[in-house]
């Protein structure tokens, strides 16, 4: 048996040296504060999300996919507001200190930080049900990608491909079947959503308004309609479907995941007309698909319209926790 495993030990092997160094962190994990400076004449962003085991991820998932998933939820946010990764910091609470367990945590963390650039800088470690919170820091010039700063008349967007997120975890509730590869995708995109964060950055100065797509675009979306006091119409037959997408589920169902799935994780913007191959430009050379789904109109809420011009009525519009 393996003695167990200090609060402290635990922090110093697994918690350490996650992540690039970084010139604007001067002090990281092991005092009683981390000290960052934020790059002349920008501002400090900062975000932060919990995830609790069976409710965010399944109970069983494995610790290196959970670390990747906290990781890319958190920076989305980043993402979503035109920010800068400059660090994170973690709080988990963990049943016990199971070393197999805090290996594959610590790799997948480690996976992640260096792929996004943003060092771990501190943290707490406490005994508990198995819950992840991680917060992130960023910076960004100017006002970012506010929510509220859509225009009437300006076309909206959203990058990749919406619904496979609903879909995986559809699998895994063995609610629909999948063949082995189709699986493998759909899991992928559940527990590695690739944050837009350099996108983001990009669109600073091109798009007015960004949402990350975690609740469901209908949701979301209706989060940028409300902020904006405008309206938002989504034309259904131009959401982006994956082929796996629609080769596990009926078009219907794809389009359902897509409209109020959640989890995807993908930057739903808004660009005023004079942007828009400015925008696409900028898609091309990043290398990201991006898709015109709908327009902001004036008015209030957010209308979904079928190939026909009549709206289509949802079953749900998002995940809400209350
Ligand atoms: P304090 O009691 O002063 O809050 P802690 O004992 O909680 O300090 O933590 C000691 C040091 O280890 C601090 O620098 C803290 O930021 C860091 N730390 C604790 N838990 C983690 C973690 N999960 N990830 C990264 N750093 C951590
Ligand atoms: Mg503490």
């Amino acid at each position: 048996m393996q003695p167990a495993l200090g609060e402290f030990d635990l922090i110093r092997q697994y918690f350490s040296d996650i992540g690039p160094r970084s010139a604007e962190v001067q002090l990281s994990v092991g005092d009683d504060c981390a000290l960052l400076s934020v790059p002349a004449g920008r501002r400090l962003a900062i975000s932060i999300d919990t995830l609790i085991a069976g409710r965010h991820f399944p109970e069983e998932a494995n610790a290196k996919e959970i670390a990747t998933r906290a990781l890319a939820v958190a920076i989305s946010d980043l993402a979503a507001m035109g920010a800068t990764p400059l660090a994170f910091t973690l709080a988990i609470a963990l049943p016990q200190a199971n070393s197999e367990w805090l290996s594959l945590f610590s790799a997948g963390l480690a996976e992640a930080a260096d792929f996004y650039g943003i060092p771990l800088v501190g943290g707490d470690t406490t005994k508990g049900p198995l819950t992840i919170t991680v917060q992130v820091h960023g910076s960004v010039a100017g006002n970012g990608l506010q929510r509220s700063a859509a225009q009437a008349g300006d076309s909206i967007f959203v990058t990749g491909f919406l619904g496979d997120a609903a879909a995986a975890l559809a699998v895994i509730r063995q609610e629909i079947k999948s063949d082995t590869e189709q699986t493998g995708y759909l899991l992928d995109r559940f527990y590695r959503p690739e944050a837009r964060v350099v996108l983001g950055q990009q669109l600073l100065g091109i798009a007015n308004a960004a949402i990350d797509i975690s609740d469901g675009l209908v949701a979301d979306l209706g989060h940028i309609a409300r902020a904006s006091a405008l309206a938002a119409d989504i034309q259904v037959d131009t959401l982006p479907l994956s082929p796996v997408l629609k080769a596990v589920v009926s078009e219907p169902q794809a389009r359902q995941f897509a409209l109020t799935g959640g989890d995807d994780y993908e930057l739903c913007l808004t660009v005023s007309q004079n942007n828009k191959q400015q925008l696409l430009a900028c898609c091309r050379a990043a290398g990201v698909k991006i898709t015109e789904i709908g327009t902001i109109t004036p008015g209030a809420g957010v209308s979904c319209i079928n190939g026909d011009g009549k709206p289509l009525k949802l079953s749900r519009s998002g995940y809400q926790h209350f």
